[in-house]
């Protein structure tokens, strides 16, 4: 996910918004005006709408010292963080660097958790200094306004530590299990079960509340339990998928018997006689018995028909020079990295200063299926 709204960096990590935080914030205001308006039924329109935009306000600060702390803790354990993104269902941290061990990951995963119960109780503590009587409705809007937020900070707390990955809660469970069987990968696909049951929970909860209690809540339940299937579904099938190429590395997946094209044939040619024959995608271009450059079709698809005749594929090739390339000992999930940050489908690869193959993804993907095969008995 990425931000759409800039908003400027702490601490050297930048801070955005998705587009789907608005309708959020928008909604949060207007039930927070409608909540204030039926708690104190005597206050004014215009403290109604500033209690509730003030308490906006705030609930997003507290959102967003609650991603702070996972980011600061990643960062302190030596993990790059390059981006925090609020959306619509709370905030997410952009840690780019693996978790190094159990302990950064536990202590990266609680600090959330952790920030949003001291705030949530640091409210209710400021409200109580502000005349709150504990167990009584205060009338006055700075008190409504703390006691709004200490409980919404303390629901977070609680809710965020439920164990399914990837909510905290799960990522502490995954710490855990990491700690005692020292299997990270068994640990983030246990985990990850117990994240696909506690979403089942959610969807099925949510479904009976608002089929049976008309509760538009439960819909909200059950959307989240959604998001969060598919998030520990994709979590899952990631570690599944890593395991196979962990410690590989880019020249023991690479093509050395790439598909090549003279440079000197027309674009006619190239996409008859090899495009459309081969069903490969990337070619590399040859020139004098070098690799030069390498054409693929998003190159033809530059150029007019009517002018493949006369067009060499050399004239149209992107030259090795301009291309992203990669050296044959990268770890392999490096190079996976370096494609998706990228979004492209394949690295030529470079051996001491010499072409040696090509990487792509559909290849990497072919290695991964069969190393799948071999592993089921
Ligand atoms: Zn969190």
């Amino acid at each position: 996910m990425h931000a759409q709204v800039k908003l400027g960096r702490i601490a050297g990590i930048s801070i955005g918004l998705h587009y789907s935080w608005f309708i959020i914030a928008f909604l949060i205001v207007l039930s927070l005006a409608d909540h204030f308006h039926t708690v104190t039924p005597e206050w004014s329109k215009a403290v109604v709408w500033s209690a509730a935009i003030v308490t906006g306000v705030l609930f997003f600060v507290a959102l967003l010292l609650h991603e702070l702390a996972h980011s600061l803790v990643a960062r302190a354990r030596g993990m790059r963080v390059r981006a925090i993104t609020l959306f619509a269902l709370g905030g997410l941290s952009q840690i780019e660097s693996e978790t190094p061990d159990a302990k950064s990951e536990f202590w990266m995963a609680i600090a959330g958790p952790l920030t949003s119960a001291i705030l949530g109780i640091g409210f209710l503590g400021i409200a109580r200094l502000a005349g709150w009587p504990p167990g009584g409705e205060s009338k006055t809007p700075v008190v409504a306004v703390l006691l709004w937020l200490g409980y919404i900070n303390l629901m977070l707390a609680i809710f965020n530590m439920i164990p399914g990955y990837p909510l905290d809660g799960g990522r502490v469970l995954r710490a855990v299990i990491w700690g005692i069987t020292h299997d990270a990968d068994r640990a983030t696909l246990l985990a990850a079960q117990v994240g696909q049951g506690v979403a089942f929970v959610f969807i099925l909860l949510g479904l009976y509340r608002f089929f049976v209690g008309a509760n538009f809540g439960g819909l909200w339940l059950a959307f989240i339990g959604w998001f969060l299937l598919d998030a520990s579904r994709s979590s899952y099938f990631e570690v599944e998928l890593m395991a196979g190429l962990r410690g590989r590395r880019v020249a023991d997946i690479m093509e050395r018997d790439y598909p090549t094209v003279e440079g000197h044939f027309s674009l006619q040619d190239f996409v008859n006689e090899y495009l459309l024959r081969s069903g490969r995608r990337c070619f590399m271009v040859m020139q004098n018995g070098q690799v030069t450059g390498l054409i693929t079709a998003n190159e033809v698809k530059g150029v007019d028909r009517e002018r493949w005749e006369q067009t060499s594929v050399q004239s149209v090739m992107r030259p090795l020079s301009q291309v992203r390339t990669i050296t044959a000992d990268t770890p392999a999930i490096q190079a996976l990295e370096i494609m998706s940050r990228n979004d492209i489908n394949q690295l030529p690869v470079f051996a001491n200063g010499r072409f040696e193959g090509v990487l792509s993804r559909s290849h990497i993907l072919r290695y991964l299926q069969i190393h799948a095969e071999l592993q089921r008995r």
